[in-house]
């Protein structure tokens, strides 16, 4: 049996090596680094994939978040609410952008932000909401939408660990997660499931002011060649980036399936355990699983991580302190809020490894030894 890794993205390479290398070796040849036709081919195939207008590149996901908020043209101060159940980078660049981050519930089966906090938190300062598709399962976007639309909200969906998802609206309609929002963010890390071999982003949306603002951003603010019209970043897919890109967009759908190949099978084996709540998947949304992520009842999940450890089994906690409790975020005061729900997850949650080549071997052993340390501690 092979290592077991959270992500085992060499693994992934072997299967794809020879068309990887030789779209490597081809940018090299042709020297064309920076925006060559590989960003460009990538852009336009990423569009017709997502069935959007437009998709913009950029340097990293948490760069695709900043300038998608410059884009609104938010004032300091302005309040962007978010739920605290996520990654960092979702909620600093809006204290790097000087606005307040407002942080609210997620709801406890679908851990994505709960539509009713949304409602509760709004004040006449704010302008936007950044729903997260947590773990690869879309947010509920018809009930965010309404909201945003009944407030004057814009809506930027932090989609980088969902791309891929589809989310169905109550009349059947069915988008992309990251294309219902006025914005959509993602992010090519190599872990995330669609992933480069280094670092890169995307934003995108179906308003063409808009996608002309973070193109300018994205570019040092420029319109024209030196001629810099608002204050920008520098933040670029390189061609590298985008020809591995290429190559394994033309697999994401199957990569995703085999992913939810991986959760059905765990789903299976902890059917009848009573400690452990299995991922639950909303109705209106498919699941791409970029985490597979339990919750724990009655079982001490520091033991159960250092069990498995043991047995040369990682397993990971997304997240251990969220956003509201960090120190980063005292200013704001978000330290005395009461989110009993996401402190309650952030203290039962724990992700197995899933990813594009498990093996059946892996996944029953990675089951039974789960099994086997609550069966002990049971006693
Ligand atoms: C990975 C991730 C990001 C940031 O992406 P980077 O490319 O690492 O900057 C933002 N939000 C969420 C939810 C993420 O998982």
């Amino acid at each position: 049996m092979r290592k077991i890794q959270m992500v085992d993205l060499i693994s992934q390479y072997e299967q794809i090596k020879p068309e990887i290398d030789i779209a490597i070796l081809s940018v090299v040849e042709k020297a064309q680094f920076i925006n060559g036709p590989e960003v460009s081919a990538f852009q336009t195939e990423l569009e017709n994939y997502l069935n959007i207008k437009h998709v913009i590149p950029c340097a990293n996901g948490t760069d695709a978040l900043q300038i998608a908020l410059m884009a609104l043209g938010l004032k300091p101060g302005d309040e962007v609410i978010t739920p605290s159940f996520t990654y960092i980078a979702t909620t600093e660049v809006m204290a790097l952008l000087g606005l307040k981050p407002v942080f609210v519930e997620v709801d406890k089966n679908t851990f994505c932000i709960d539509p009713e906090s949304i409602r509760s938190a709004i004040t006449p300062k704010t302008k936007a909401i950044v729903p997260v598709h947590l773990y690869g399962q879309s947010a509920a976007m018809e009930s965010i939408m309404k909201i945003a639309n009944e407030f004057d909200l814009f809506v930027v969906e932090d989609n980088a660990q969902a791309i891929g998802c589809d989310y169905t609206f109550a009349d059947g309609t069915k988008k992309k997660t990251g294309t219902i929002g006025n914005i959509g963010c993602t992010s090519f890390f190599p872990s995330k499931n669609l992933g480069c071999y280094g670092d890169g982003g995307a934003m995108c949306t179906n308003d063409d002011e808009l996608a002309e603002k973070i193109r300018m951003i994205a570019n040092h603010g420029q319109s024209k060649r030196y001629y810099h019209d608002v204050v920008g970043c520098n933040s670029r897919l390189d061609s590298i980036q985008a020809a591995i890109l290429r190559i394994k967009l033309s697999r994401l759908d199957a990569y995703n399936n085999a992913r939810q190949n991986v959760a059905a099978y765990y789903n299976e084996a902890f059917e009848n355990v009573q400690e452990i709540t299995t991922p639950f998947k909303a109705s209106n949304s498919n699941h791409v699983y970029h985490q597979y992520t339990l919750k724990l009842d009655g079982i001490q999940r520091d033991d159960l991580q250092n069990y498995l450890a043991e047995k040369d089994i990682p397993s990971m906690i997304y997240y251990p302190v969220p956003a509201h409790r960090q120190k980063m975020f005292s200013a704001f005061g978000s330290n005395a809020l009461n989110l009993p729900i996401t402190d309650w997850l952030t203290e039962r949650v724990i992700s197995l490894p899933i990813h594009t080549e498990m093996e059946e071997e892996q996944l029953r052993f990675i089951a039974d030894e789960v099994k086997t340390f609550i069966q002990q501690t049971k006693k």
